[in-house]
């Protein structure tokens, strides 16, 4: 069988130990000065080829998904609501809540409890921003994606591998949207 064609970055960095991190539909593998590139992609075959695979089916739904037109007015009372919601339901207080342009991710939380969303998430259905939302704010209870995070998130959505998935297909959109953007600009 053949493996799934993966884009993937190798970038040296003064770090202990190798790292993995998924950007967009590319795989980047921080790698120690001193260690062989090819060890840490030996080591971590198994991840690697899931992360493939992964990336494979979000391409191919990329393509069918619409982009929900919304002003970005909206688009902050969306999460805002969300935000109070969820702060009831998991019990917990958020600090400030911040809408930015972000370049790997759709949200992310901090020790201060606040927590940032992506601003590109505006044009996505609202199933998706409260998903962001939510599991954001279950980082302000457990920081690791772990067994126990996925449990607290399976709590609001069972669907939250799909919901992952859809994520992924949307960010991939959106990137081949502004490729062809700055190609129109170029010309
Ligand atoms: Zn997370």
């Amino acid at each position: 069988m053949r493996e799934p064609a993966i884009k993937y970055r190798i970038v040296r960095r003064s770090v202990k130990h190798p790292r993995l991190e998924l950007w967009g539909d590319e795989l980047r593998i921080i790698v120690p000065e001193n260690m062989d590139p090819l060890k840490v992609m030996r080591d971590n075959r198994r991840w690697i080829l899931r992360q493939a695979e992964f990336v494979k089916k979000a391409s191919s739904i990329a393509r069918s998904l619409k982009l929900i037109p919304r002003t970005r007015k909206k688009f902050k009372a969306l999460v805002q609501k969300a935000v109070k919601e969820y702060e009831k339901l998991l019990n917990l207080n958020v600090n400030k809540v911040f809408i930015r342009k972000m370049k790997s991710c759709w949200g992310s939380c901090s020790s201060e409890r606040n927590i940032t969303i992506n601003r590109e998430a505006q044009f996505l259905p609202e199933k998706l921003v409260r998903y962001i939302v939510y599991h954001e704010l279950c980082h302000l209870i457990r920081w690791r994606h772990d067994k126990e995070f996925n449990e607290l998130v399976s709590r609001e959505f069972p669907d939250y591998e799909r919901l992952d998935l859809e994520l992924q297909a949307y960010w991939i959109k959106l990137r081949e949207m502004q490729k062809v953007d700055s190609g129109l600009k170029l010309s």
